[in-house]
């Protein structure tokens, strides 16, 4: 793409800025901050590596204007979890920062596809939808494209086999509702129920509740020993951004933005595996679930609509 424009050069917009300089996804990166001196500092050191990388130009300040004509923005300004605090607590303290950013945001750019990683990411999808007007997948949020990398990753190590061979994802609230749609999972196009591990057992109920757990517990493990995580949703972001560049094939990856209401879900943003390309988020795909993988993805639904309904 020509132009990426990221808002927030805290720990998650300048990781997400080093992941996508590293991945030469766009021409031109700006990054803007209210903190002006924070932003042009992360400038002048990602400058520093521009002999590593494809040519780059990047700017950056605490004017919202070095956003302008940005085919994507990325929000990553905000408040973010303190140690025990859920994702959902945080919605209005960051609602209100929405609220005064997005109309400058969308006189400068327009045109952008906006990916929501600020959280909670569901609510604030929705936010962004709503104050936009845009139901079209133009708005989206990076969802559980982490999380599912995150259980990827745990069955990677139960199975020795590597992440991209195991197809499986984490759908619903990028939050403590998230559930996990083990029936469809898939390793090397074989049902997952029916692999062993690497010692020799199926992933039985208990099991599969531990790594749910696990994926759930990341970020608060994360943020209790480095008070921020930024990693991983910068390598997620990365990806989705790929995506968003892509004109031929699309991706399929679990993010957040308006789902289809014949879904029955209601009208809400939270996470399913669909299509991701440079129109932004597209068409789910077909779900495959069981009634209990369905019940709890309603209720995370539900979660999440119940914190919209509060910060409207
Ligand atoms: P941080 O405090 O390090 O950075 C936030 C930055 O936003 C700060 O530099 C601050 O000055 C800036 N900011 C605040 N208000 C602003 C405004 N109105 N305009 C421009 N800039 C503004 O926080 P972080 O660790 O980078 O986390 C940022 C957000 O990302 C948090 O909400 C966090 O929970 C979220 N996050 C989401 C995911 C995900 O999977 N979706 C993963 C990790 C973190």
């Amino acid at each position: 793409m020509d132009h990426l424009a990221i808002i927030g050069a805290g720990s998650v917009g300048t990781a997400i800025a080093f992941a996508a300089l590293n991945g030469g996804v766009a021409r031109r990166l700006s990054l803007h901050d209210l903190n002006g001196a924070k932003a042009k500092a992360e400038v002048l050191d990602l400058r520093h590596g521009l002999q590593f990388v494809r040519p780059t130009t990047i700017e950056g300040g605490d004017d919202v204007a070095v956003c302008a004509g940005a085919d994507v923005v990325i929000i990553t300004a905000g408040a973010k979890q303190r140690p025990g605090e859920t994702r959902l607590d945080l919605a209005a303290r960051n609602a209100g920062l929405f609220r005064s950013l997005l109309p400058p945001l969308m006189a400068v750019a327009p045109d952008a596809k906006i990916l929501v990683v600020t959280n909670p990411v569901d609510v604030l999808t929705q936010l962004t939808v709503d104050v936009t007007g845009r139901h079209d997948g133009t708005v989206l949020g990076s969802g559980t494209v982490l999380d599912s990398s995150r259980l990827r990753h745990l069955l990677a190590l139960r199975y020795c086999i590597a992440e991209r061979h195991i197809h499986a994802s984490v759908v619903g609230e990028h939050g403590d509702s998230e559930t996990v749609l083990w029936s469809s999972a898939t390793i090397g196009g074989s049902p997952l129920a029916e692999v062993e591990t690497h010692d020799g057992q199926l992933l039985d109920a208990v099991a599969r509740a531990e790594i749910l757990d696990q994926v759930r517990n990341a970020a608060y493990e994360i943020i209790a020993g480095k008070g921020a995580t930024s990693w991983g949703i910068a390598m997620a972001t990365a990806q989705i951004l790929e995506a968003l560049d892509q004109t031929a094939q699309a991706a399929v990856l679990p993010v957040t933005a308006p789902l289809d209401p014949g879904l029955g879900l209601g009208e809400l943003c939270i996470s399913l595996p669909r299509l991701v390309d440079a129109t932004g988020a597209g068409r789910i795909l077909p779900l495959s679930a069981t009634d209990a993988e369905r019940e709890a993805l309603t209720a995370s639904a539900g979660a999440v609509r119940d914190i919209i309904d509060n910060i409207r």
